[in-house]
């Protein structure tokens, strides 16, 4: 067990990505705490699920674009667990149109979501990991950051952020054993993906060399190795697992 007695936070993890993180930390023996914002059924099962594997496991409901919400997750876990050695920033949303229409609203959301919600939580668990010389933060960005698509001016805008925080971040508790690392990753079949996969699923996979969508496992497995000791050298990086589509091959 790569994780053994670890304390994780995953924000997000009810669903998707998140939930395959949720269950991989857990299956390598940390205890590991879940951030979702409303969808309390599928919270739910996860603990369900978790618990009958015999792991720790706890669930929070929380906006993660508030600070506030954030503090208290941290606390909570602290004080019930203790401190936090491993943060994983995945919740995000999606609210794509094209720039001309966009409403101020789908970009504020989206920024105070992907970029604000990152603040939030490496905000409220730094200091802590700086002062115990020990920690990783694992932001979800994504392929769209370098490679995007019509209509993605603000996702765009909030993952290439989280990109250059990451790196940013990294340089500043590298001294303090805290790495910090994002995952990029391509099309994932989550429920946020799921409206771009019905419309394009099969050209899709054509554009991917590894001719398959990812699954939430995929990213795991990576988020899995830069938590665990053997990525102690390695901060300030972003790791694509796209199955090779940001390449950019032509499709065959
Ligand atoms: P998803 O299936 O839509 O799940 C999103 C999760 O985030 C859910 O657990 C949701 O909670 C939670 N969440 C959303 N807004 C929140 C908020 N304000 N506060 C707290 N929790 C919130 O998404 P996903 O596809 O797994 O995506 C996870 C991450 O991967 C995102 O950052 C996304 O940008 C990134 N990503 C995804 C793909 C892809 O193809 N799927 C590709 C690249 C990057 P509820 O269940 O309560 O709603």
């Amino acid at each position: 067990m790569r994780l053994k007695g670890q304390i994780a936070l995953v924000t997000g993890g009810s669903r998707g990505i998140g939930r395959g993180i949720v269950k991989a930390f857990a299956r390598e023996g940390a205890k590991v705490a879940f951030v979702y914002r409303g969808n309390k059924e599928a919270a739910d099962s996860l603990v369900a699920e978790v618990q009958g594997l015999d792991g720790t496991i706890m669930a929070l409901q929380a906006d993660v674009a508030k600070a506030e919400d954030a503090k208290t997750c941290v606390e909570k876990i602290e004080k019930e667990w203790g401190p936090v050695e491993i943060l994983v920033n995945n919740a995000g949303i999606i609210r794509d149109d094209l720039f001309v229409r966009l409403e101020p609203e789908a970009w504020n959301s989206v920024i105070e979501t992907n970029l604000g919600g990152t603040f939030n939580f490496t905000h409220a668990v730094a200091y802590g990991m700086m002062k115990a010389r020990k920690g990783r933060i694992i932001n979800i960005s994504s392929v769209v950051a370098e490679h995007t698509n019509p209509g993605q001016t603000n996702y765009a805008a909030s993952k290439g952020a989280i990109n250059a925080f990451t790196r940013a971040l990294a340089v500043e508790l590298a001294s303090r054993g805290v790495t910090v690392n994002a995952i990029a990753p391509g099309f994932i079949e989550t429920d946020m993906s799921a409206a771009v996969r019905n419309k394009a699923g099969d050209l899709i996979k054509k554009m991917i060399p590894a001719r398959r969508l990812g699954e939430p496992e995929d990213i795991a497995k990576a988020a899995v190795f830069l938590a665990s000791s053997d990525a102690g050298y390695i901060t300030g990086q972003v790791l694509t697992v796209d199955g090779g589509l940001s390449l950019g091959a032509s499709a065959m």
